[in-house]
């Protein structure tokens, strides 16, 4: 079977003609992305903010291997009660993958445990996005490093826990530097954050940001056995020697 994938998305940028997401992703920047993946094999679907339950009732949720995250100026409109149950999945081993501002959605900071806080600049500056663990399989097929022209400046200090793997560290025209792709375990459940993706430009038209995507999707697929209950084991599977002198 292949790798169920749900695209959430915001999707308020986009709405707005006067902003320059509504001319690079029309149809929302869910769109490419969701594209890339169908025709990488994957069974696709896209869920927004603005469906009932955020386009996540429990049946979709049930049915996702791997759900991707874009948000950025409505985290708090998303409930409580979504965060709890996606980070339920995770835990059970749904993959995660938080892309840009996504930092600063309720999730990410839920299953960080830290503010998600950095520095940011909008400058139209070059990002070059280098791959620093090269056989991970989420570099899979990339060269040495992603040039993009104009994009948002993520800069350290990233307030995160160290990332169990880091894959991708990014350097900007103006000076700073940026750890732009981190791996770690939740439960059974994996997550990356991957840093680009500004809404203002094209980046999710790049074909090697959308190689690292479908890359992170493989990565982050569960290949776990079925989950056995944690509980007060009361009886034990071998016989404790000291249990059965005292029964004597
Ligand atoms: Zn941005």
């Amino acid at each position: 079977m292949s790798t169920r994938v749900t695209v959430w998305n915001e999707f308020r940028h986009e709405k707005n003609a006067d902003h320059p997401a509504s001319t690079l992703y029309p149809n929302g920047l869910h769109e490419p992305i969701a594209k890339h993946l169908s025709a990488q094999g994957f069974e696709v679907r896209t869920a927004t903010l603005d469906e009932p339950e955020h386009g996540l009732p429990d049946d979709v949720l049930a049915a996702t291997d791997v759900m991707i995250w874009w948000g950025h100026m409505a985290h708090q409109e998303v409930s409580d009660a979504t965060v709890d149950k996606v980070q339920a999945r995770v835990l059970e081993g749904m993959g995660l993958i938080v892309l840009h501002s996504g930092h600063f959605s309720k999730i990410f900071k839920r299953l960080m445990g830290t503010s998600g806080v950095l520095k940011w600049r909008e400058a139209d500056e070059r990002e070059r996005i280098w791959v620093v663990e090269p056989g991970h399989p989420i570099a899979e097929g990339l060269g040495e490093s992603i040039v993009l022209e104009k994009e948002e400046m993520y800069g350290e200090r990233f307030d995160i826990p160290a990332p169990d793997e880091l894959v991708f560290v990014s350097w900007f025209e103006g000076g700073e530097i940026f750890r732009s792709g981190c791996c770690w375990k939740r439960g059974r459940g994996r997550v990356f954050y991957f840093r680009p993706g500004h809404e203002s430009f094209p980046t999710y038209h790049n074909p090697e940001i959308l190689q690292v995507i479908s890359n992170a999707v493989r990565w982050a697929t569960p290949h776990q056995q079925a989950a056995t209950p944690i509980v007060n084991v009361k009886e034990s599977l071998e016989p404790i020697r000291a249990k059965e002198a005292a029964a004597d």
